[in-house]
């Protein structure tokens, strides 16, 4: 098999052996891959180190015809995201971030799009721990992966009849089941569903920016955390950390 060169973000690393990893990254032209790199976890190796998740760079693999894992030859490191780890509530939004990007993006299916998405987001990110600003990013990112990967939620009208949800001052319902915003006239025919303010559905739905609505942005990650426990059938692992952070 030929090498593959790809820019790579690296989502997950999990120690194989004393001196090797298998890593699960994000590449840029050929989606997300499981690779061993033998001898990572050795001081001098050709891939500059053990490799932790947000660690980037160009790498070389080989895909294997038979075997799941890829071989990853090679990993030049290209500095960025150093920043995040300075930054505990960031830190633990951008491992979300990773989180579900592993457990929504299929092997060798590129998404260049949600790739560049999730790199800005990093970068956002690393500049600040400000509760509104990494929520806003975090769900910003959250609603572009579930729309690169097809499954955008219905957020602007009604998922049931259309209803434009601008159109009610009320209470919403957002269910997971039904992929969208129910009106108030239809959430009673739905069991799987969660309140939402009028306001949350706006922040979602993007016709208010998330930083001009501080007050709801918890309570639109937390409708989004309830979706994701959904599409996953478990909570996501990072959930707890992120909303030990934001509790208001
Ligand atoms: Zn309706």
């Amino acid at each position: 098999m030929t090498k593959i060169k790809d820019t790579a973000l690296a989502l997950r690393g999990v120690n194989y052996s004393e001196t090797s990893q298998v890593v699960t990254l994000l590449t840029r032209e050929h989606g997300k891959i499981a690779a061993m790199a033998k001898g990572s976890r050795r001081p001098k190796s050709a891939f500059e180190g053990a490799i932790e998740p947000f660690a980037f760079g160009q790498v070389m693999f080989i895909p294997s015809p038979t075997d799941k894992l890829a071989t990853l030859t090679e990993l030049v490191r290209i500095p960025r995201f150093r920043l995040l780890h300075t930054h505990l509530r960031a830190m633990y939004a951008g491992l979300f971030a990773l989180e579900l990007t592993e457990a929504f993006c299929q092997e060798y299916d590129p998404h260049p799009a949600l790739f560049d998405a999730l790199v800005a987001a990093l970068e956002h990110l690393e500049q600040g721990d400000q509760e509104v600003r990494v929520l806003s990013v975090l769900m910003d990112y959250q609603l572009t992966l579930l729309a690169e990967v097809g499954i955008a939620p219905v957020l602007d009208v009604c998922v049931n009849c259309g209803l434009a949800v601008t159109t009610t001052p009320k209470d919403l319902y957002f269910s997971s089941a039904a992929n969208g915003l129910l009106c108030p006239g239809c959430e009673p025919s739905f069991a799987d569903k969660r309140r939402l303010s009028a306001a949350c559905a706006a922040v979602l739905n993007r016709s208010v920016p998330f930083d001009k609505a501080p007050t709801v942005a918890a309570e639109a990650e937390r409708a989004l955390i309830y979706h994701f426990t959904e599409l996953l059938g478990r909570p996501p692992k990072m959930e707890k950390y992120v909303m030990e952070q934001n509790r208001t």
